[in-house]
């Protein structure tokens, strides 16, 4: 009997709100109960998970199956949310994120789907922003302006010079410079030539421009559709409300249609194929190991779950950790530095595949690479896989079943992710998330044979539908796209008509009226600062430890044990510092004297769902504190696995072993490729990273440990890989581990069920006695050297990009300071009001950020992928006269309090709720301070906000430290315009 206190009225087979009840299921060892329902006028579908969670999620998606590379979907999904019938507003998804308050807000389009989903805890606002959803994806007004906005036009620069902008255009712009999205989406382009993910679904740029305006608007009409439209919610709100709502404000307006989105399977291949493509690398690097090789097959059909699954296991087996036999084989091979871009099991598409393969590599040594990975399969085909691999792929797929988790995704969201693949292709969306059954048929089947094996041998060694695919560099590709772009525009100039300049003159200053008019934003729904509460969220630790190092925290975890050791780190000779995160790096992934690092390897995945170690700073509350630099451990493993999990640590702490250099190697190398690829997804925090390490201590290490300088620094460190060098290394790093850890210095945190805490107190004080004493117990941070300076007051880091991220630091207030709340409240007016139109709107860049640092008492501007520096810039500059003529209204004060709160009161999973507490009591910030900062926020008015951003905002031109991650050229250029110079740094 199925007995759901949130819709306790709904049975199965009934019609309600013109939706028949196709089925309802209920998960136990997820707490979840699911309906199917399906819309009986216009077909459309819809799925809810019920259960306890006030963390309500919302989607409505279409399958969306392009057939060119013009970005029709993506550019579709930005200019639905430019305006609809109801909410006839510019900008109404940008609006309703000042005015919410949303845990997730976005859109996604994906290969063959777009998605418009949301979460938030407030009832009130679910149904603000299902409404404005609903009628900015079935009511968009789709205006040929806004198309030309989001997705391309023609504008003539100041110099005369024609050039295509576009929202999206830019945005591909700078996603297909990098090599791991050329490689994704090429890889596609190869393995599936005949069906709809032969096509770059975000938009080729040089393809961008050939979309019409008519063509846009037909795809809109055809795709988002009811009756091509998959509905979904979350949560504990009931059923029959959303249902209602939905029916009355879209559904009972439309009749069916077949909208022909089925995607059929590829025709499968009689022999491999080989590609090559190419990526852009600057010209200081050496491209000779810079290529990338790997094999990619087409798989079985999303629809058989059960092979999904298997499949899903295979590739934890093959490549889950170091000791996986393909991973093992391919990263010992010291052909290349890391596995490819695109490594792993995609189940998403129609057709499923899997792709491998080494990055860094020389493209001589393609055929060498292939052998590796057929003589594994061959191997494992022989002589069988080993017993333990698979239990230990099977403990990790139950463990991340079983722990529920709000990152990077709210919980709601991540089901339907999970699911929405198979469920788009008309499977049953519930059969993703029911392992349990499938299990236990894989038990079965493993018992009767070779299971797995028989699995590589006819997807992987028969197979023929299989690509090689090889990524090389180019170091002219950038000139040579400028110089196809330049011909096309210039062909473009000649054939101009003297009606074209006047319409391309008239959109770019109908354009830039539109975004400066100043527009009524009260049709849309809001929230006031009257629906948030002012009370916080707080967690008190247990005190069953009696031991002030030890925190716990009872929370309904669902048999979880976390853990964290956090160690403080003291002074360090100066030859360590720089090889913390090196050393964090390393600790866990080198072995120990009880385990190689295969062994250990296999152990922690065996026995915990994750364990990993990184270094971070965090600053006190107290002024008379100096920073802290940690060394933090965090591990979680099922109440069963205890025991095990501390054999781990205890194997980690007090039998360290640095000594396999050929282990080391590998792991710099990694290391050094991970922050290598960073660059283009995350050039705006190496940018920040730049501009505020003159400031603060605290800062100038978080540069040293996680920017551009550690990328340097590990690039001097692999330039000589010799035995020797990496001898020395591992006695640095030996060191490094009698100096670290001290019990004076470590505090523990644990997290779990009571019955866990019981269980888990003995092996964790057994674990803390063995921890030596130490005297030093000055912080790291006293031994650095403390004359900052804020000169060069510009620097920049070049590399292969087309965009840049810009970034400014200048002093703000700390979290105790009384204008903390106030220029809090600032940075979200910043953002939303005059970053989001000044960078975004009209400069084109993708995203744009203000942030208050209230810990180091900083204020950051940064610019994401953005085409500017000197008007970016100019943009920072003008922000004092922005307040000076306080050109918002009260309202928009309002509105950034609501988005500051939605921030503060952003919902938690029970462990990571318990793990900020467990922050919080190490930085001394008390729950009082909490409250009492928000109810100032709450309060915060126009009068304080002005005064206090010309009290820290005056005269930005020429204050502050500014940090760029740009190209060569567009810095030289900077500098032969402006008296005051970048100092350039090659990345
Ligand atoms: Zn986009």
């Amino acid at each position: 009997m199925i007995n759901d206190k949130n819709n306790p009225e709904i049975v199965s087979g009934m019609t309600i709100q013109g939706f028949v009840v196709e089925q309802i299921s209920v998960i136990e060892e997820m707490s979840v109960i699911c309906y199917i329902l399906k819309h009986e006028k216009t077909h459309a579908r819809y799925c809810h998970v019920s259960n306890s969670d006030d963390e309500n999620t919302f989607s409505v998606a279409f399958k969306t199956v392009p057939i060119d590379d013009t970005g029709v979907a993506h550019i579709l999904e930005h200019t639905a949310l430019c305006g609809s019938s109801k909410y006839p507003v510019r900008d109404p998804f940008f609006s309703m994120i000042r005015r919410s308050m949303k845990s997730f807000m976005n859109a996604f389009t994906a290969s063959d789907w777009t998605m418009y989903p949301f979460s938030t805890q407030n009832r009130k606002d679910f149904y603000n922003l299902m409404d404005v959803y609903l009628d900015a994806t079935f009511f968009p007004n789709l205006t040929e302006l806004s198309f030309k906005q989001e997705g391309h036009r023609l504008e003539f620069e100041n110099s005369g010079e024609l050039t295509f902008k576009g929202v999206v255009y830019n945005e591909m712009k700078g996603a297909m410079s990098s090599p791991s999205q050329i490689l994704g989406r090429g890889l596609m382009n190869a393995l599936y030539p005949t069906t709809t993910y032969h096509f770059n679904s975000g938009g080729a740029p040089d393809k961008i421009p050939e979309l019409t305006y008519d063509a846009f608007k037909a795809f809109h009409q055809r795709y988002y559709h009811p009756s091509n439209a998959f509905f979904y919610s979350y949560g504990n709100l009931p059923l029959v409300d959303h249902l209602a709502y939905i029916n009355k404000a879209v559904l009972s307006k439309f009749n069916a249609i077949d909208p022909k989105t089925d995607v059929p399977t590829e025709p499968r291949w009689d022999c491999p194929k080989e590609t090559r493509r190419y990526y852009p690398l600057s010209s200081h690097e050496n491209p000779e190991k810079k290529s990338q090789v790997c094999l990619a097959w087409l798989l079985t059909g999303i629809e058989d779950a059960y092979m999904v699954l298997c499949f899903s296991l295979l590739d934890q087996i093959l490549l889950g950790n170091s000791a996986s036999p393909l991973r093992k084989a391919l990263i010992e091979s010291g052909l290349g530095s890391a596995l490819s871009d695109s490594t792993g099991y995609d189940s998403e598409l129609r057709d499923t595949m899997f792709a491998c393969g080494l990055k860094d590599v020389r493209v001589q040594d393609a055929d060498a690479i292939e052998k590796i990975i057929f003589d594994v399969f061959h191997d494992l085909v022989k002589n069988g896989i080993d017993k333990e691999l698979i239990e230990t792929a099977i403990h990790q797929m139950e463990f991340h079943h079983k722990e529920v988790t709000n990152h990077p995704y709210p919980y709601g969201l991540k089901l339907l992710l999970h699911s929405c693949g198979s469920w788009f292709h008309n499977n049953d969306p519930i059969r993703p998330l029911r392992i349990e059954k499938d299990l236990a048929k894989l038990h079965d089947d493993l018992a009767t044979g070779p299971f797995f094996e028989s699995l590589i041998d006819k997807y992987f060694i028969q197979n023929t539908h299989r690509v090689r695919y090889i990524l090389e560099p180019d170091q002219n590709m950038h000139q040579k796209e400028e110089e196809k772009s330049q011909a096309l525009l210039q062909d473009k100039t000649k054939q101009l008509t003297e009606k074209d300049i006047e319409r391309i003159k008239k959109d770019t200053s109908a354009l830039s009226d539109l975004q400066n008019a100043a527009e009524d934003l009260s049709c849309l729904p809001t929230l006031t600062v009257n629906d948030i509460s002012p009370g916080i969220v707080t967690v008190n630790h247990s005190n069953d430890f009696s031991d002030a190092a030890i925190s716990s925290y009872d929370q309904p975890t669902r048999g979880i044990v976390y853990l964290s050791a956090v160690q403080e780190m003291s002074i360090l000779p100066e030859k360590h510092i720089m090889n913390i995160p090196l050393f964090s790096f390393v600790f866990t992934r080198i072995g120990t004297k009880d385990y190689d690092y295969v062994e250990l390897a296999r152990r922690i995945d065996r026995y915990t769902g994750s364990l990993g170690v990184s270094s971070l700073i965090r600053v006190p509350l107290n002024n008379n504190l100096l920073p802290m630099s940690f060394i933090s451990l965090n591990t979680k493993c099922l109440k069963k696995n205890i025991l095990p999990m501390f054999d781990i640590l205890n194997s980690l702490y007090f039998r360290s072993d640095f000594s396999n250099i050929r282990r080391l190697k590998q792991l710099l190398l990694e290391l050094k490729s991970a922050l290598e690829s960073n660059v283009v997804s995350s050039g705006h925090q190496y940018a920040v990273g730049v501009a505020s390490r003159k400031w603060t201590l605290g800062r100038m290490l978080d540069e040293r440990w996680h920017g551009l300088s550690q990328l340097k620094h590990l690039k001097t460190l692999t330039n000589d890989l010799s035995d020797k060098k990496l001898e020395m290394l591992a006695q640095d790093l030996y060191e490094m581990a009698q100096l670290i850890f001290s019990k004076d210095l470590m505090q523990l945190a644990v997290i779990g069920e009571s019955d866990a805490l019981e269980q888990i107190e003995q092996p964790m004080k057994g674990f803390q006695s063995q921890i030596p004493h130490s005297d030093k117990n000055a912080p790291l941070i006293t031994g650095l050297d403390d004359s900052l300076t804020q000169t060069p007051r510009l620097e920049a880091w070049t590399t292969a990009t087309k965009i840049s991220f810009v970034a400014q630091s200048f002093p703000g207030v700390k979290r105790s300071h009384p204008d903390a709340p106030v220029i809090s409240v600032i940075s979200k007016l910043l953002k939303s009001l005059y970053l989001h139109k000044e960078i975004r709107e009209k400069g084109g860049a993708y995203g744009a950020f203000a942030t208050a640092d209230l810990e180091e008492g900083l204020f950051h501007l940064i610019s994401y992928r953005d085409p500017h520096i000197q008007r970016t810039l100019q943009t920072y500059a003008n922000i004092s006269e922005y307040f000076t003529k306080s050109e918002f209204k009260d309202s928009d004060i309002q509105e950034a309090i609501i988005q500051l709160c939605s921030d503060i009161d952003r919902p938690d999973t029970p462990a990571s709720r318990a793990k900020k507490a467990f922050w919080r009591k190490l930085t001394g910030l008390t729950d009082e301070m909490r409250k009492e900062f928000k109810e100032k926020v709450l309060s915060v008015t126009r009068s304080q906000v002005i005064e206090t951003a010309q009290k820290y905002m005056l005269d930005l031109k020429n204050k502050g430290t500014i940090g760029v991650v740009s190209n060569a050229q567009r810095i030289k250029r900077y500098n032969n315009q402006h008296k005051e110079k970048f100092e350039i740094h090659k990345i």
